[in-house]
C-alpha cells in the first residue's frame, strides 16, 4: 500500500506528477486494491465522520449567520415564554432549564469578556458546569424543549441516543463524534460548535446494574467516556479514526487552510435524559423506610415533580450510574406523563400542534381541514391509550386519517370535517366523501367535455355529441391515468379530424355522436364510420346513375 502514500506525499514537489487526487478517489483506490489483494475477505469502507445523528437535530435556523454569544442576554422568564408557546406542561423542567441556560452562557459570556481583560483571572476561574438530567417517560417533550432552545439561542444542537455508543468507538459510535457533529451543526465554526448543546437520549440504558436493560461493562465504560467529555477536553475536529477524514485534514494542511485542530468541550452544554423506569420504585423504597408517607413501596405511583423532590444522586448511584458521571449532572428535571387534557391541550394551544400540520397538508390537495373539539377529545383518549405521550396523537391522527389522505386529493371535495361520526363510522364517512367527490367531478367532467366538444368544432368544422355513458367512460379512463378529462379527450381524438373530414366530404355529414364504445376504442370505430362513409356515397353514386 506504501506506492499509495508515496505518490500523494511527494506529488507537488515533482514538475510531472499527477495532479492531487482527491480523498473519494483515494478512498476508491484504497478499496480496488483491497479487492485486487484480499478479494472479497476485506473491505474498505470510510467510517462517517459521525454516529448516527437523530432527525430532531437540525442546526437551529439561525446558525450559519455567526451567533455572537456575547450578546446573549435572555433572562430565565424570557425562556420560559419562549418554550411555553410549544410545550404544554413541564413547568418545572422549563423553570429548570431556562435557569441552567441563563447560567451557563451567561457564564460564557463572562468568561470571554475576562479573557480580553485579563486572560490570567480567567484562567483561574471555577465553574461547575450546568450539566443536565431530565427524566420522563416518552413522548413528553424532553427533546422538543431542548431543541427549542437551542432554536433560541442560535447555538448549534445535537441529538444522539445513548445506546448507539460504544467505549471504545470500535462497534458503535465514538462518543467524540458527538463534538465534531456540534461542529458540522455550526457551519465549521469551532468556536460557536464550543457553546453548542449535546442532547443524550435514553441514558438510563447505560445503568450497569439493578435493572435488566443495563449494558454493565459497556455501559460504565460508555459513562466514562461521556464523562470526560462533560468535564473538559479537547477533541481533535478531525475522527483519527477515520483515514478519509485524516487525509483531507492533510490536503487541508498543503492547500494552507490551517482552522483549529482540536475542540474544546468546556462550554459544551451537556442534556441527558431517559425514562428511567423503576427509578421510581427505588425511591419509593427509600422513602417508605424513612417512613415519609409514599405508603407501600408496592403502588404503582408515577415519576411526578413531588416524587421527584425526593431523588438523589444516590438514587441514580442505586440506579446503576457512576457516581462521577451523575455528579457530573447537577440540574435534574422530571418531565411529567401527559394524560388526555394534557394531549387536547398540545392539540389546541401548542404552536407546533399537529392540527396545523394536517390543516397545510390537506390544503396542500385544495382540501380545507376542520377538527371538531369533541373528536379531538377523542383522539386524545385513544392517544392516551398508546403510551407513547404526545406521539401517540400522531399515530392516532395518520390511522383516521389515511384513507381520506389517499382518496381524497384529486376529487372535487374541498372540505373536509374530523367530527365523532368522522373517528366512529371511518368507512361510512369515507364513502360519503367519495361520492361527493365523484359527483362533483362528473360535473367537471361533464363541463370538460364540453368545452373540448366546442373547440374541436370550432377549429374542424364537425361537432362531437358525446352520450353520458362516453362521460362516465372518459372520467373512469382520466382517473386512472392520472390526467384531466380535458386532457383526456385531446388525446383519444388526436387525430380524429382527418377521418371525420373525409366522412363529410364523402356524405355531408358533420354531427358524430360518441358513446362509451367509441371511447374504448376510438380507432375501430373512426375506421368503421369512413368504410362506411365510401360504401354509402357509392351507394348514392350508384342510385344516381342512369339505368340502361
Ligand atoms: P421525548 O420526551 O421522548 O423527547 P419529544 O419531545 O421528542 O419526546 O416529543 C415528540 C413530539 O411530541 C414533539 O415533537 C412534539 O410535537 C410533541 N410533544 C411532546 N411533548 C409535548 C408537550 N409537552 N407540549 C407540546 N408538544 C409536545
Amino acid at each position: 500500500m506504501d506506492h499509495l502514500f508515496d505518490s500523494a506525499g511527494s506529488m507537488s514537489e515533482k514538475e510531472n506528477d499527477p495532479p492531487v487526487p482527491t480523498p473519494d478517489e483515494i478512498s476508491q483506490k484504497l478499496s480496488d486494491f483491497l479487492k485486487e489483494n484480499f478479494g472479497g475477505a476485506v473491505d474498505f469502507t470510510a467510517m462517517p465522520d459521525t454516529p448516527e445523528v437523530q432527525e430532531d437535530s437540525e442546526p437551529p435556523d439561525e446558525v450559519g449567520e455567526v451567533v455572537d454569544l456575547l450578546d446573549f442576554n435572555h433572562r430565565p422568564r424570557d425562556i420560559k415564554s419562549h418554550l411555553d408557546r410549544f410545550v404544554i406542561r413541564q413547568d418545572e423542567a422549563k423553570k429548570a432549564l431556562s435557569i441552567a441556560v441563563c447560567d451557563h452562557y451567561n457564564h460564557a459570556k463572562y468568561l470571554r469578556r475576562l479573557r480580553e481583560e485579563d486572560p490570567d483571572r480567567a484562567a483561574t476561574v471555577e465553574f461547575a458546569k450546568q450539566n443536565v438530567i431530565v427524566v420522563g417517560p416518552t413522548g413528553v417533550g424532553k427533546t422538543y424543549l431542548v431543541k427549542h432552545i437551542a432554536d433560541l439561542i442560535g447555538v448549534p444542537f445535537v441529538k444522539a441516543d445513548a445506546t448507539k455508543f460504544s467505549e471504545t468507538g470500535y462497534v458503535g459510535g465514538d462518543v467524540d463524534d458527538l463534538v465534531r457533529e456540534l461542529v458540522q451543526r455550526a457551519g465549521g465554526d469551532v468556536n460557536l460548535a464550543e457553546h453548542g448543546i449535546i442532547y443524550i437520549d435514553e441514558i438510563d440504558k447505560l445503568a450497569s446494574h439493578g435493572n435488566s436493560m443495563g449494558r454493565d461493562v459497556s455501559g460504565r465504560g460508555v459513562q466514562t467516556a461521556l464523562l470526560t467529555l462533560m468535564e473538559e477536553t479537547e477533541v481533535p475536529v478531525r475522527n483519527p479514526m477515520d483515514i478519509q477524514s485524516q487525509m483531507q485534514a492533510a490536503f487541508d494542511l498543503k492547500g494552507g487552510k490551517v482552522g483549529r485542530r482540536t475542540v474544546n468541550t468546556r462550554h459544551i452544554l451537556f442534556i441527558v435524559s431517559g425514562a428511567f423506569s423503576g427509578l421510581e420504585k427505588i425511591v419509593q423504597k427509600r422513602l417508605s423506610k424513612g417512613a415519609i408517607g409514599f405508603g407501600a413501596e408496592t403502588a404503582d405511583i408515577p415519576m411526578d415533580n413531588e416524587l421527584f423532590r425526593h431523588v438523589g444522586t444516590q438514587d441514580f448511584i442505586d440506579y446503576g450510574f457512576e457516581a462521577e458521571f451523575i455528579g457530573r449532572l447537577p440540574i435534574r428535571v422530571v418531565c411529567e406523563h401527559l394524560d388526555a387534557g394534557d394531549l387536547l391541550e398540545i392539540m389546541l394551544n401548542s404552536e407546533g400542534s399537529l392540527l396545523r400540520q394536517y390543516e397545510q397538508e390537506f390544503a396542500a390537495y385544495g382540501i380545507q381541514f376542520k377538527f371538531e373539539r369533541k373528536a379531538l377529545k377523542i383522539i386524545a383518549d385513544r392517544a392516551v391509550e398508546e403510551k407513547t405521550g404526545a406521539r401517540g396523537l400522531l399515530t392516532v391522527c395518520e390511522r383516521a386519517l389515511r384513507d381520506f389522505k389517499f382518496e381524497l386529493p384529486g376529487t372535487a371535495v374541498s372540505e373536509l370535517n374530523v367530527d365523532v361520526e368522522f373517528l366512529e363510522n371511518p368507512a361510512v364517512v369515507l364513502e360519503h366523501y367519495r361520492k361527493l367527490g365523484s359527483q362533483v367531478s362528473a360535473e367537471q367532467v361533464g363541463k370538460e367535455v364540453s368545452l373540448f366538444a366546442s373547440e374541436f368544432e370550432r377549429q374542424h368544422g364537425v361537432a362531437l355529441i358525446f352520450e353520458d355513458d362516453a362521460v362516465t367512460a372518459i372520467s373512469e379512463r382520466a382517473m386512472v391515468k392520472g390526467e384531466s378529462a380535458l386532457q383526456t379527450c385531446n388525446l383519444l381524438f388526436k387525430d380524429f379530424q382527418f377521418g371525420l373530414k373525409l366522412i363529410q366530404k364523402n356524405t355531408g355529414r358533420c354531427e358524430f355522436t360518441i358513446n362509451s364504445d367509441t371511447i374504448n376504442d376510438p380507432d375501430a370505430f373512426l375506421s368503421d364510420i369512413v368504410v362506411k362513409s365510401y360504401r354509402d356515397a357509392e351507394g348514392e353514386e350508384s342510385a344516381q346513375q342512369p339505368v340502361s
